[in-house]
């Protein structure tokens, strides 16, 4: 029996964060998983500062991966929290992925396809991958999961994790939920049925849908069977921890959608605070963009999303409201409208290297809605789009959002 190597494809607030909640299981489960964790880290110095517990007196800059395998902390995306000895850092994308069965990919949305296209021809055919990332992707086919991104131009599976979880949080240990949507492709099962050719066989990524025409499968290499199966329980292992509680389902599309089409709902609301308009307004624009969220499912991911995924797990309306009271989007939004300044100025000035994924989903949301003709049929997702292009005020959502007869 064989065990699964596992890489975390990132390394920022969430992405360490995973590494390190992942690298606590993997020790708790050495028959099923290899004890070392690589993460991937994306190069860049940083200079510590003086009032660094990891200060040396010595003002020159450092490599970040050196750093963090060196003192345990990503002194930089999430410092402050210890790190258990086993995550690895790795700033060499390919050989930090080697050998991996299991690739968690946690990069902001603008860097995975790049990111991704480094790792063709350099992974194992059989790896298996869980997508982290909240965005979408949209192109002139359509838009895109990130786990369709990841999963097709890799030629693996790729399920979602997705919550209602500020990283911080999870960081310190204090309890949330997630949800994890992995779809077991059927020729990993142990009873394979006997179809098609024994090495690779054809598989839909998801159930088709009005989003991206045309199929959207990709050749998928069994898992050999001297690794333990990525059954739901295995899977669960990987992730659950007395303070991260798993809820597992089979609905990819509808967990990468909430975790998307949320951070839009969470500049709304931060534009509706920042204005001074307190609670009333901010549960306003949610209650609008969780149906704005399910109707988006519905229309463009019909044969797949599921409307019970955004209302009953943590990934749908959960996520929502925890965006909009602490999440990145909604505290840089807020903050734009308070002080008259950009989002993209506040993002560059008070996250230290974070990236924001409202902006750009908003932006690519757009554009695929205005490729359908259906901006009117989401108003609180087109008011978003118009805000952040300068063509509407914050103070005009309650009128764009204002159902029209
Ligand atoms: P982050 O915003 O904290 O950090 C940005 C990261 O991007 C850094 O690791 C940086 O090294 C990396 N980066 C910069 N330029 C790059 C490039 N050219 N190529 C590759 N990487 C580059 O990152 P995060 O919080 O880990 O976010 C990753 C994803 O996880 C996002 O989609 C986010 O929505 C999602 N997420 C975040 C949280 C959270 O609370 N932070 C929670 C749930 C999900
Ligand atoms: P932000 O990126 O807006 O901080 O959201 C974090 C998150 O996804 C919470 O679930
Ligand atoms: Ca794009």
């Amino acid at each position: 029996q064989r065990k699964h190597k596992v890489t975390v494809v990132g390394s920022g607030n969430w992405g360490t964060t995973m590494a390190k909640l992942v690298a606590e299981n993997v020790k708790e489960h050495t028959s099923l998983f290899e004890e070392t964790v690589q993460m991937w880290v994306h190069e860049e110095e940083v200079t510590l500062p003086k009032e660094s517990k990891h200060y040396s007196g010595s003002d020159k800059p450092e490599k970040l991966s050196q750093l963090i395998n060196k003192v345990h902390e990503n002194v930089k995306y999430l410092p402050n929290i210890t790190l258990p000895p086993n995550v690895v850092a790795n700033p060499d994308l390919p050989a930090s992925c080697k050998d991996s069965t299991i690739l968690i990919f946690v990069l902001p949305h603008q860097f995975t396809a790049r990111s991704c296209e480094q790792l063709v021809g350099k992974i194992l055919p059989y790896a298996r991958a869980i997508c982290c990332t909240k965005g979408v992707d949209v192109g002139e086919k359509g838009i895109r999961l990130m786990s369709e991104t990841i999963g097709m131009s890799l030629n693996i599976y790729c399920g979602a994790l997705s919550g209602a979880n500020i990283a911080s949080e999870i960081a310190q240990e204090k309890y949330s939920e997630t949800t994890v949507a992995y779809d077991p492709p059927p020729m990993d099962s142990r009873n394979p049925t006997p179809s098609g050719s024994p090495n690779a066989s054809q598989v839909d990524l998801i159930a088709p849908s009005k989003a991206v025409p045309g199929p959207r499968s990709t050749r998928l290499t069994p898992l050999p069977t001297e690794y333990p199966h990525l059954s739901h329980d295995n899977i669960r292992k990987l992730f659950h921890r007395p303070y991260f509680h798993v809820h597992l389902v089979n609905d990819v599309a509808g967990v990468s959608l909430g975790g998307a089409l949320k951070n839009i709902i969470a500049l709304a609301a931060g534009f509706v605070d920042g204005l001074g308009w307190g609670d009333n307004a901010k549960a306003a624009v949610m209650r609008v963009g969780i149906l704005e969220m399910v109707k988006f499912g519905k229309a463009f991911f019909g044969e797949s999303a599921r409307a019970s995924t955004f209302t009953e797990e943590s990934c749908g309306v959960a996520d929502v409201i925890t965006s909009c009271m602490g999440g990145r989007n909604f505290r840089c939004a807020k903050m734009a409208v308070e002080r008259g300044e950009s989002i993209a100025e506040i993002e560059e000035k008070e996250l230290n290297g974070q990236k924001l994924q409202g902006t750009s989903t908003a932006l690519e949301v757009n554009a695929f809605l205005k490729s359908q003709g259906m901006e009117a049929d989401f108003p609180l997702f087109t008011a978003v789009y118009n805000i952040l292009e300068g063509n509407a005020k914050p103070e005009d959502i309650p009128e764009l959002i204002e159902p029209k007869h």
